[in-house]
């Protein structure tokens, strides 16, 4: 039985974790939930699962959630990073998922880890800013860390049909977002609400705008880099708009092994709760006679300079990618309250790592300031107006 405790439970991949733990109540078990400030819908999953702990974002919504439940939840309802932690560290739990979004993913993370739980990794956040503390204390604990995210499961898959030393490269799949059509020009006039419709993925708001800048996919590379040990040189992106081959690896002998299906996070997420187990998931299947014009394209790293961006990030190592990755949270944010226009998030997140001083071996402290800084950077650039 996996006894799991789930951080960012009324999320997009939280709400699948949840469906796919309905599904198959002999094999999965829920011990704590950990979410931001829907309470409404955190209240009903707490009815439903009867976790254990229950952590939410601060204070005033650990009253809304206790206002909300019967009264034997009142000495379960926890708060804050320090709550997502305990949450994430239950010692009844055996399985934690990673599902908050952001930088308030990374330290319940490390939290479970250090507690020798196993880890199904959505929150790609916590690779890219601390890869390298994150890796060293999985191989320390001996914990198994899976990955959730759709592309890195499929090279995760991929990886499982040769040896690791006969790999030549990883490529990973991108959609190209809604704008992979669109102008340099066009895109100084594009709208949150069009940046956040996603033509094949349903996913959360930062996930969706980072899909739309392609910065979605530079993070990709950097938690690639972490999660299979790769050098930058040997990760390539290539733009798929079908987004039905999920990512490919090629080994020395040139063959290409892929992981193929609909756009469907309950996939990448089931295998990551089940493996080595596939479940008998009741989804619609691909049809290869439907899909038959699967198309592939390099990226455009002059319309979406993100990518760069972050390639860049990552050869030069340090605090960049916690850099990288604050800057563009804020910048995101100002985005969608409508204060900075679509291409100055990455004008934004280049600003932010020009001013910052990569440093080489950090310590998570390091890490934490330079996301502050960065941060700073940005919302006082924002608030300037320049
Ligand atoms: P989302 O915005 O739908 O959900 C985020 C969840 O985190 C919510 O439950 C929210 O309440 C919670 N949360 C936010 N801040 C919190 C805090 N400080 N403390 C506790 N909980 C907090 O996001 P999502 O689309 O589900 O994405 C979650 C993570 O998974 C992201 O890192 C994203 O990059 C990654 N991911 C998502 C998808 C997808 O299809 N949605 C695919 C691959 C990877
Ligand atoms: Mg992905």
């Amino acid at each position: 039985m996996k006894r799991i405790s789930l951080l960012g439970s009324t999320g997009s991949i939280g709400v699948n974790v949840l469906n796919i733990v309905r599904d198959f109540p002999d094999q999965f078990e829920i011990v704590g939930l950990a979410a931001g400030s829907n309470v409404e819908l955190l209240s009903k999953q707490v009815v439903e699962f009867k976790p254990q702990l229950i952590s939410v974002i601060d204070h005033e919504h650990s009253r809304k959630l206790e206002a909300q439940l019967p009264p034997d939840y009142r000495d379960r309802i926890v708060y804050g990073n320090a709550g997502n932690e305990q949450v994430a560290a239950l010692p009844d739990a055996n399985f934690t998922v990673s599902a908050i979004v952001g930088a308030a993913g990374l330290q319940p993370t490390l939290a479970a880890i250090h507690a020798g739980k196993d880890i199904g990794l959505a929150n790609k956040e916590t690779l890219v800013m601390a890869g390298k503390i994150v890796m060293d204390a999985v191989r320390q604990t001996g914990v198994l860390l899976f990955p959730i995210d759709s592309e890195h499961s499929a090279i995760f898959q991929a990886l499982e049909g040769g040896r690791r030393e006969d790999v030549n490269k990883i490529i990973l799949t991108a959609s190209g977002g809604p704008f992979r059509q669109k102008s340099a020009s066009e895109l100084r006039d594009v709208t949150p609400k069009q940046a956040l419709n996603h033509p094949n993925w349903s996913m959360g708001k930062k996930i969706s705008i980072d899909s739309a800048t392609l910065m979605n996919k530079g993070l990709e590379v950097i938690e690639a880099r972490w999660l299979f040990n790769m050098h930058s040189d040997d990760i390539e992106v290539v733009i798929h708009p079908q987004s039905i081959v999920h990512s490919l690896v090629e080994y020395q002998d040139g063959s290409v092994l892929a992981q193929l299906g609909i756009p469907d996070m309950r996939i990448p997420i089931a295998y990551a709760l089940s493996y080595p187990q596939r479940l008998s998931l009741n989804l619609k299947r691909l049809s290869l006679s439907q899909c038959a014009n699967l198309q592939f394209d390099e990226p455009d790293y002059q319309r979406f300079p993100a990518l760069q961006l972050a390639f860049n990030a990552l050869s030069n190592g340090g605090v960049l990618p916690a850099v990288l990755n604050a800057a563009n949270e804020e910048a995101v944010e100002a985005f969608l309250d409508g204060k900075i226009a679509f291409p100055q998030i990455s004008e934004l997140v280049a600003m932010a790592m020009d001013s910052v001083d990569a440093g080489d071996e950090n310590s998570l402290e390091d890490i934490l300031g330079a996301d502050r800084l960065s941060r700073k950077l940005v919302t006082d650039r924002v608030s300037r107006g320049s």
